[in-house]
């Protein structure tokens, strides 16, 4: 049994506890955004290896993204530091990496074999379609294809090509560990032996591939955390499937279920407006987002602008506001917050966006206003211009002095004129990469193939961030914007489509929404890109405890000029 006092579950509640020393065996733990799944998670951990005597190497976190298992992997160093160098905390990627370099000769591949970027995988479709234009479409198409299960002839001879090249792609660093252990029976028998405790955070988001993988490390009694809010599964249009989380207990028969249902991180205001705003789509109908903490004045307000320009200044003037900047008060409604100003630091705003370009009206707006931030990017590192002939040039060289090279500088390394800038600004973004590595070339390559985002975003520099609703997964603010509630962005609609499945897009906006803990701005333009748009459908559902913010919805600069012409 844990024990009762001292222990590292004392910074748990009752129910959070309960999880976190649960026994062996399926655990599932379904809850709400801001209840404290993740630390739940990585006290369950620690927990296990400090005070239950779990050895450290047979523990497994794996989570989804590169940035989310650093985050892990710090908290987890945190809680219990003699063991956290012995655990092993993966992405579902690197996890497969792993066991691929393992097992390289069963899959037909040297020992050294190479992950395809994106232009490779490009130019290898459009040399078996003859389809130049086509090729990015097609390749989406494959991968979805392949994710699912649903190979075709194309991928087919796609594979083929790949493994004659001693290549794999990204999809298949889960698929083909997984085909390898399903295969084979012993050599998936010690894997299960290696990982005898595996957790998985935000299980709402495993596809068919990952979750082959993972059915076959984790046996049906096996000890299998699962942690996860299915209204939160915003990845289906990667090939994610909620279903999976949803039929944990049939899978795992006599799984364990946990709920939690306090909130700790957003005010009652914001919480409210998540529940009604997911209400007509939700996958946990019974469920309850409680919340705990005071928030003082916290405030969910709704803001109706003219254009992409008026709400970007909107978010440049409210932050403004609220850091005390400014002595006047421009929102109509005339409400001066009492305690908003205390306390806050630019990185405790972070503006999100349904997609990228929406970021450049908002950058302008905040580069005129002198507040510094700080987007969220992302490009693959080894697409960026520059990245590549700095590659070829590594190439060449023996490992250890190349990437001594990148560490040291970037002016020495390559001259050529027109592209020295690009070329120096790629060092910069490949430097830490290098300096992670070491003298390890081949690991350097492998890094950068598997996709490292151009990711320098840092939650800990005194910025405001700027993020995609689906990067901001996981995180949390004090004060959020969800700039362009609007039909056609939010829920995003590409030109000639049709459906009204919009329940993801739904889900994007409560995982918006609930990023945020006191305060809550919603906005939405009467034009966009010159074109006149509607609000989001999905603002008639959030009602209750909001407050319209009128601000300069009523005055459209450009007709009054065209009117002065
Ligand atoms: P999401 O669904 O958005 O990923 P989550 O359920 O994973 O949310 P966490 O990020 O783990 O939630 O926790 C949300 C916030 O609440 C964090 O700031 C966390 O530190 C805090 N928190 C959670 N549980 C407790 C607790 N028992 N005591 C104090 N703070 C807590
Ligand atoms: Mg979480």
């Amino acid at each position: 049994p844990a024990p009762v006092t001292g222990s590292l579950l004392d910074g748990l509640d009752e129910d959070q506890r309960a999880a976190a020393a649960s026994d062996c065996g399926p655990l599932l733990i379904i809850a709400g955004p801001g209840t404290g799944k993740t630390r739940t998670l990585t006290h369950r951990i620690a927990h296990l290896v400090t005070e239950r005597g779990v050895a450290p190497e047979h523990c497994l976190a794996i989570t989804f993204t590169r940035r989310a298992a650093e985050e892990m992997a710090e908290r987890l160093a945190s809680l219990a530091p003699e063991q956290a160098e012995k655990l092993t905390v993966a992405t579902f990627h690197s996890l497969g990496v792993r066991i691929l370099r393992q097992q390289h000769d069963r899959a037909g591949l040297s020992a050294d074999f190479g992950i395809a970027d994106q232009p490779r995988q490009l130019a290898m479709i459009a040399e078996i379609t003859g389809d130049v234009p086509g090729a990015r479409r097609r390749l989406r198409e494959l991968s979805r294809a392949r994710r699912t299960g649903a190979a075709d002839e194309l991928a087919e001879r796609y594979t083929k090509a790949l493994r004659q090249q001693d290549l794999v792609d990204f999809d298949d660093l889960v698929a083909v560990p997984a085909a390898l252990l399903a295969e084979d029976e012993a050599l998936a028998a010690g894997y299960r032996d290696r990982y005898r405790w595996i957790s998985v955070d935000e299980y709402q988001d495993v596809d068919e591939q990952q979750y082959r993988l993972l059915r076959l490390l984790a046996p049906p009694d096996g000890n299998l955390t699962a942690i996860g809010d299915p209204d939160q599964a915003i990845y289906s249009f990667r090939g994610a499937d909620v279903g999976f989380f949803l039929r944990f207990q049939e899978d795992f028969a006599g799984a364990r279920t946990v709920r939690l249902d306090r909130n700790y991180r957003s005010s009652a205001h914001i919480l409210r407006a998540a529940t009604q705003a997911i209400a007509p789509s939700t996958l946990v109908p019974d469920r309850e987002l409680r919340p705990l903490g005071d928030h003082g004045d916290a405030l969910v307000g709704l803001c109706a602008v003219a254009d992409e320009r008026g709400e970007a200044s909107f978010v440049a003037r409210t932050i403004d506001q609220l850091l005390g900047g400014s002595s006047f008060h421009s929102l109509d409604s005339g409400r001066v917050s009492t305690d908003g100003t205390q306390g806050l630091d630019f990185n405790d705003f972070a503006v999100l966006y349904r997609t990228d370009r929406q970021a450049r009206a908002v950058m302008e707006a905040l580069t005129q206003a002198g507040v510094p931030f700080q987007k969220r990017s992302h490009d693959r590192l080894s697409e960026r211009p520059g990245v590549e002939p700095i590659l070829a040039e590594l190439a060449f060289e023996g490992s250890g002095t190349a990437l001594e090279r990148v560490r040291r500088a970037g002016d020495v390394l390559i001259e050529r004129g027109a592209e020295a800038a690009e070329i120096h600004s790629a060092v910069e973004l490949l430097k830490p990469l290098a300096a992670e590595c070491g003298d390890d070339l081949a690991r350097f390559r492998t890094e950068l193939a598997l996709g490292v985002e151009v990711d320098t975003w840092d939650p800990r520099a005194d910025r405001v961030s700027l993020l995609t609703l689906h990067a901001a997964k996981g995180l949390e603010f004090p004060v959020v914007f969800v700039i362009g509630c609007e039909d056609g962005l939010l829920p995003l609609r590409w030109p000639g489509e049709d459906g009204d499945d919009f329940a993801e897009e739904r889900r994007l906006l409560f995982v918006g929404i609930t990023r945020a803990r006191r305060h809550l701005y919603l906005s939405h333009a009467a034009e966009r890109s010159g074109r006149a748009v509607r609000r989001s459908p999905f603002l008639a559902d959030v009602t209750e405890g909001v407050e319209q913010l009128e601000t300069v919805s009523r005055v459209r600069p450009r007709e009054t000029q065209l009117r002065l012409l």
